[in-house]
């Protein structure tokens, strides 16, 4: 039987009895690695004193997770080095924080050939190979090299880079070279595929087809946009948790009076948090009579903390909300909380369902998840307002969200008086139309879309679970 053989810099533990916390992409791939049987393979989070390990492999009915201890360089130039200091800030458009230094680029093709090699060791003929995000865009091409002919998929996470910005990179030829290993190459949007086709259209002088196919390098590929979403019914689900009536009864009491602005994003630059700090302090300036009426809530998730720009980043943030508080703040009133600390998934659904609105306003963002989870968890009866940046990837699709440009405070200040004031009706044809959005395209159809795809096969009709 051909199996599903999935590659990600990391492998969720979904063996584990804690596994349904590991997020919705994580169920996603364990729901297809279940149907089809299969390998997950990507590095452990361990680090080891010799050199990158060979594969640890545990199995579980017909699925068995592969994890790769990695050496210490390895893990400082190809994970904190390549993937999240020159690639993540790059794709998000942010040279300034873009490190261009050449040993984290070898130790990235190290890790990708350890990788290439390691699947090499069990691939059987007729396996489909699907590889995830940006820490991994050689290893296609690597398989290749060791002759591996199965049909392989690569689906980018975060956005495609502007042209212009992109060959900044001085291995931005490899990098698309590399790609041409795949036999499909899934973006988030179609501002990406084109964004994309701009760079292989001017770079290389070549042409998509009408199919999406693109012949270069000796190789044919597809490459299309499959926007990644998230099961509305498993947001329901979670609402109904004890968790999360917990959360939402805690997120109201003392609150009757007051609007709950709700943010919910990683500790992270791409994120606009500043700007948002700066918008609701413009908000709070220039409608005095609003003090006390309306607080945000801002959860800040810590991440990628040995990073030192993601340290400035939280420090900067603790200091703004200070100044906020320090500003405005009243007795009985906190003009915004702020909390560096992650939640479960299931106290999330009721974070978000007792929200009035959600401001999710990133400066660059290749889907933002936290936009569609937020519509999913609203009460029909009486749903909150989501403001979108037009710079996140989901602006694509939840087009009847109220939009903000981050940059621009006046018009976001400007937005949650729109929001705070929202008739109800409003509010309900709004929100209707962007769940709708969200139960046609859901995390399911992703899936399956891609898969049929990647295995040229009919794509078959999904329904949300
Ligand atoms: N999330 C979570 N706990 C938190 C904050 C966020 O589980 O305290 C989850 C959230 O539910 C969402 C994901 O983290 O599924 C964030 O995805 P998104 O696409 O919005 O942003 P990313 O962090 O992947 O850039």
């Amino acid at each position: 039987m051909p199996r599903l053989i999935v590659v990600s810099n990391r492998v969720a533990d979904i063996h584990s009895s804690n596994a349904a916390s590991s997020g919705g992409l994580a169920m996603a791939m364990a729901g297809a690695l279940k149907e089809e049987g299969g390998v997950w393979l990507g590095w452990s989070g361990e680090t080891s004193d010799d050199g990158d390990g060979p594969p640890q492999f545990s199995t579980v009915d017909n699925v068995t997770l592969a994890k790769i201890d990695l050496s210490r360089q390895h893990v400082e130039e190809y994970y904190n080095g390549y993937a999240n200091r020159t690639l993540w800030p790059l794709f998000h458009h942010r040279t300034d924080l873009t490190s261009y230094e050449q040993s984290f680029s070898e130790s990235y093709l190290d890790v990708n050939r350890t990788f290439a090699q390691a699947i090499r060791s069990f691939v059987k003929p007729g396996d489909v190979i699907w590889v995830q995000d940006y820490h991994l865009i050689p290893l296609g091409r690597e398989l290749r090299a060791l002759g591996v002919d199965n049909r392989i998929g690569f689906f980018l996470h975060i956005p495609w880079p502007a042209r212009e910005l992109f060959v900044t990179l001085p291995q931005h030829s490899d990098l698309v070279w590399s790609l041409f290993g795949y036999d499909l190459v899934g973006f988030q949007t179609e501002k990406d595929l084109m964004a994309f086709r701009d760079y292989f259209q001017t770079e290389l002088k070549t042409q998509q087809d009408d199919e999406g196919l693109i012949d270069l390098f000796g190789r044919r590929l597809l490459a299309r946009s499959y926007p990644i979403s998230i099961n509305p019914s498993e947001m329901a689900e979670l609402s109904n948790t004890e968790t999360a009536a917990n959360s939402f009864r805690r997120m109201r009491e003392g609150n009757e009076e007051c609007k709950i602005l709700l943010g919910v994003d990683r500790i992270d630059y791409s994120k606009g948090l500043p700007n948002k700090f700066a918008a609701y302090n413009r908000f709070l300036e220039r409608f005095p009579e609003r003090r006390g009426t309306a607080k945000l809530l801002q959860i800040g998730q810590p991440s990628r903390s040995l990073v030192e720009e993601y340290q400035d980043l939280g420090e900067e943030l603790m200091a703004e909300a200070g100044r906020i508080n320090g500003r405005f703040g009243r007795l009985d009133w906190t003009p915004l909380s702020y909390h560096t600390q992650s939640y479960g998934r299931d106290a999330l659904a009721g974070i978000y369902r007792a929200a009035d609105a959600c401001l999710v306003t990133p400066l660059r963002d290749g889907m933002n998840l936290v936009a569609k989870e937020f519509v999913a968890a609203q009460d029909p009866a009486d749903p909150g307002v989501l403001l979108l940046s037009r710079f996140a990837g989901a602006a694509e699709q939840l087009t009847e969200a109220v939009f903000v440009n981050p940059y621009d405070k006046e018009q976001t200040a400007e937005a949650i008086v729109q929001a705070i004031d929202m008739p109800l009706d409003e509010r309900q044809d709004r929100w209707r139309a962007m769940f709708d959005t969200i139960s046609r395209s859901s995390l399911t159809a992703w899936k399956n879309n891609f898969m049929a795809d990647l295995k040229n096969e009919d794509r078959p009709e999904t329904p949300d679970r």
